[in-house]
């Protein structure tokens, strides 16, 4: 659905030149949700915006539905962005209006709709946000989450194909975090409507996420599934962003005692084997203790996942005995065998 060649931005600011985008290239299908993580400065919200030209690229495509939009007139950017849902952050909502009218606004805009077409459309996006009963309310008189529930259903007013979500949830708290995510998700799921979302937090990622792009000062660093770039994270980036996710701490590494017989092994699988006392039995069949270290068990998206790290005592020989039953076991395993390697 979306095409993105070459994509660079450069701002001037105060007479230098600001290097906010380099060298970007991905595709993002049709009804997936696509995240975009990143520290704060790296370039997240410049890329969302170049998805609908609110920035326009110093250089590069961005293809969308097989047409180069920034080559698009005036008339026909207008047409794209009625196909292109946005959510903010802040809910950039208007504070004089009352949240019928809030969501009623784009639909007016667009001057296609009739009075009652128009009333008949912002009951159903009520409905389909939760917020029957608050129409009538001022933005000012809405908790956080439900004002993000009206920024959404404003986006999708105009029956968008693709909804931009700039750290959507970054304002709300954990748990209000997690009602809005399932209702993007439900969206998504509803209306086979496209995703691209930006946040600085792994958890939204992992929440929702098909696919993930982690950017980092203005370059794309890494891609791919989350399920992959969350569980073997390739970049030094990528690594920390997840390692915070999981209140990982490394530093159980950082031992001086080398001794020969102790041997760690990160393990890592997904899918039903998370349910499975695969340790023990392990343990058992080659006769060596496996001591757990640390451990997470959870979910991304739909896939359930444990990720463990874990001690032997034993010799190099019984050591590849029991990597060879994890691996048959399809448990991922990755040896960390001395602490410099770690490094
Ligand atoms: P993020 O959303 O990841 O925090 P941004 O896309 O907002 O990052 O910014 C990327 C870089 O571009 C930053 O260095 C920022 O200071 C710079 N930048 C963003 N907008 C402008 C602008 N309008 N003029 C000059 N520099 C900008
Ligand atoms: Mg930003």
């Amino acid at each position: 659905m979306i095409r993105i060649e070459q994509l660079a931005k450069i701002y001037s600011h105060q007479g230098r030149e600001v290097r906010a985008l380099h060298n970007i290239n991905f595709n993002i299908e049709t009804g997936q949700v696509f995240g975009i993580i990143g520290r704060s400065g790296a370039g997240k919200s410049t890329l969302l915006r170049t998805l609908n030209l609110l920035e326009r690229p110093s250089a590069g495509k961005v293809v969308i539905d097989d047409q180069d939009i920034t080559s698009f007139d005036t008339q026909q950017l207008h047409a794209l962005r009625q196909r292109v849902g946005m959510v903010f952050q802040h809910f950039n909502l208007l504070h004089a209006k009352t949240v019928i009218d809030n969501i009623a606004f784009p639909l007016k805009l667009s001057g296609k709709y009739t009075r009652q077409e128009i009333q008949a459309r912002v009951n159903e996006l009520l409905e389909l946000v939760g917020l029957q009963d608050q129409g009538h309310k001022y933005p000012s008189q809405l908790s956080g989450g439900q004002k993000q529930r009206v920024g959404i259903a404003r986006a999708l007013a105009n029956y968008p194909h693709l909804l931009l979500c700039d750290e959507a949830t970054s304002a709300l708290d954990p748990e209000t975090t997690q009602a809005i995510l399932r209702l993007l998700l439900d969206i998504n799921k509803k209306l086979g409507l496209t995703i691209v979302l930006i946040t600085h937090e792994m958890q939204v990622i992992r929440t929702i996420c098909d696919k993930v792009a982690v950017i980092d000062a203005g370059e794309i660093v890494e891609l791919g599934d989350v399920v992959d770039v969350f569980l073997h994270p390739q970049h030094a980036v990528t690594q920390s962003l997840v390692a915070e996710n999981q209140a990982l701490d490394l530093s159980v590494l950082e031992r001086s005692d080398q001794d020969a017989d102790r041997h760690l092994l990160r393990l890592s699988y997904v899918g039903t084997s998370t349910h499975e006392p695969i340790i023990t039995r392990i343990a058992a069949q080659a006769g060596v203790d496996i001591a757990i270290l640390q451990g997470v068990i959870g979910r991304i998206k739909d896939t359930p996942y444990g990720q463990l790290l874990v001690e032997l005592h034993s010799t190099q020989e019984q050591s590849a005995t029991v990597e060879d039953l994890l691996k048959n076991a399809g448990v991922r395993v990755t040896r960390i065998s001395a602490a410099a390697e770690v490094h």
